[in-house]
């Protein structure tokens, strides 16, 4: 059989937003490198970047209890939320300079403006959100925060979570107005449209099988051609491993020493979604929660409004699960395959540690439709079961690694690793995931190729004014980048109509 052979300068695996974003900011910097893309299914954006297998949540901090947390004195810590807040910009500004480079042409079928809220309810957690909305909103970063623990104003907020709800217990709640839902499936296929008018070669259907270095310090990789069966070898200087969930595998099959001593452990996920337009019609906003004693933080229940395809709908979720896939459309073989004698020793430490972890998403899968709709009245207390349909949302990995902390230690974030020549970087772990896209995309670049990075300053500065600035302490860039990336991204018409 005929095998076809390449060789570019750059090699993307897989097809979602995170190869999206590195593909389009390298072409912006070095248009004249080549790129190949492989990616074994037959689009683009339909693992976790796929809009109906995220929340879409434009993550800057806003609403997210997770990224807050209260400390024995008493204090609130909010150096997570200000870090997630300041990457949040950076994805803002390079997708506002795509938008003014007419690389994207309407905004708004990827990203619309929606109010950010958190929601809590007892008096305690209402301490809780009080202080934390005195440390968010004395911050440059978090302004136009509002805190309100009145039912009237609650009422006028978001009617669908108030009505019917009993008013003996003590409930509170913050709303930020500058908040987005992004549509990250639309984004991503928005920009391997424009990659493939860049000659950019992105071949579809081509599944990455292994690879091994070469001689000359380069990687070659065997590419399967799902429908031909055919074997195909494609070399490349650099090689991004962009495969989601699968990027463990791929890494593990790079043999580089970076990728040892690390694991993964799928988490799955299930959304509940009304199309109902009259209730859909009653909420505007995304509104997260707390999450439970011992769930996991990306278990963190929320109800959203989100735009997708022009409509309006509702979701509400996510309900963790277990699965042993990588990928949605993974094998049940991937995590027991994952495990290889270098990193079983962090597994077993893992496994031993996480057991109440995995009861607990054991407990989630097992929940019927009627127990998730106990768990959205929380929420909406007249909620009703005609109106809420199940959809299964994509797998993350939790990366498993040996920290400070101990040895097989679960990681919540996104992880880079790249080998030390800089020849190639996999992208693992989850949130805050497809919003900080552009930010560890820039990190990724400045560990590969450090020769270069210096030189392409100027224009990344062109198209992230705030490279390299903290925005926190430049409250003036921060508001001249907060009005026009809001103006540029069509954030600040508060009255589109959507069916
Ligand atoms: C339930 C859930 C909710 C989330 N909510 C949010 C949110 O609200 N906001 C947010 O910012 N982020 C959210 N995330 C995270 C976000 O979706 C991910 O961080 C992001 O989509 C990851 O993009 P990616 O390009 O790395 O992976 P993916 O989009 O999964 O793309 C990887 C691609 O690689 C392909 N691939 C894999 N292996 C191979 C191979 N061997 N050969 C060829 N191709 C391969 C896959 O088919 C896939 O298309 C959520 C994730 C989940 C699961």
């Amino acid at each position: 059989m005929s095998s076809r052979e390449t060789k570019a300068d750059v090699i993307l695996i897989g097809a979602g937003i995170m190869s999206a974003t590195l593909g389009t900011l390298l072409k912006e910097l070095v248009p004249e490198w080549e790129i190949t893309v492989f990616e074994k299914l037959a689009n683009a954006g339909e693992e976790s970047s796929n809009e109906w297998n995220n929340a879409g949540t434009g993550h800057a901090a806003l609403c997210e209890l997770n990224y807050t947390v209260e400390q024995p004195d008493g204090s609130v810590d909010i150096s997570k939320a200000i870090k997630i807040n300041e990457q949040f910009q950076v994805s803002m500004q390079f997708w506002s300079y795509l938008v003014n480079s007419k690389l994207i042409k309407n905004p708004q079928d990827f990203i619309m403006p929606l109010p950010h809220m958190s929601m809590v309810q007892g008096d305690k957690n209402v301490t809780f959100l009080k202080k934390r909305f005195e440390a968010l909103s004395n911050n440059p970063l978090f302004q136009g925060m509002e805190f309100s623990d009145d039912s009237a104003k609650l009422m006028e907020w978001i009617p669908l979570v108030m009505q019917d709800r009993p008013l003996n217990e003590a409930i509170a709640a913050t709303k930020i107005d500058s908040g987005t839902d992004v549509n990250f499936g639309a984004l991503t296929n928005m920009l391997f449209d424009h990659l493939k008018t860049k000659n950019v070669d992105i071949n579809f259907k081509h599944s990455v099988d292994n690879m091994k270095r070469t001689s000359d310090g380069s990687w070659e990789l065997k590419v399967r051609n799902v429908d031909s069966g055919s074997v195909e070898r494609h070399t490349a200087k650099f090689v991004f491993i962009g495969g989601g969930g699968g990027s463990l595998h791929l890494l593990q099959k790079s043999g580089i020493p970076e990728g040892k001593n690390i694991g993964g452990f799928p988490v799955s996920g299930i959304f509940m979604v009304c199309n109902n337009p009259e209730v859909v019609a009653q909420h505007h906003a995304k509104v997260y929660g707390k999450a439970k004693v011992g769930a996991p933080p990306m278990s963190v229940p929320h109800l959203d409004t989100r735009f997708i395809d022009n409509k309006k709908s509702l979701l509400f979720g996510p309900f963790a699960g277990f699965s042993p896939k990588f990928l949605k459309t993974g094998s049940m073989l991937d995590l027991v395959t994952s495990v290889k004698p270098s990193n079983v020793l962090t597994m077993l430490a893992a496994g031993a540690k996480e057991m109440s972890l995995t009861k607990y998403l054991i407990q989630q899968v097992m929940l019927s439709k009627e127990q998730r709709m106990e768990e959205l009245r929380e929420f909406i207390p007249n909620a009703k079961l005609e109106d809420w349909d199940l959809v299964v949302a994509g797998q993350r990995v939790q990366v498993i690694k040996d920290t400070p902390e101990g040895k097989g230690t679960l990681q919540f974030g996104t992880e880079v690793i790249t080998a030390a020549d800089g020849s190639i970087a996999a992208l693992l772990g989850a949130s805050p995931g497809a919003s900080t896209a552009v930010h560890v995309m820039l990190e990724v670049m400045k560990k590969c190729f450090p020769q270069q990075i210096e030189e392409w300053e100027p224009k990344i500065k062109e198209m992230i004014p705030s490279y390299g600035v903290s925005l926190m302490e430049n409250p003036e860039l921060l508001q001249e980048i907060h009005t026009s990336t809001a103006e540029t991204l069509g954030l600040s018409q508060k009255e589109l109509v959507y069916s």
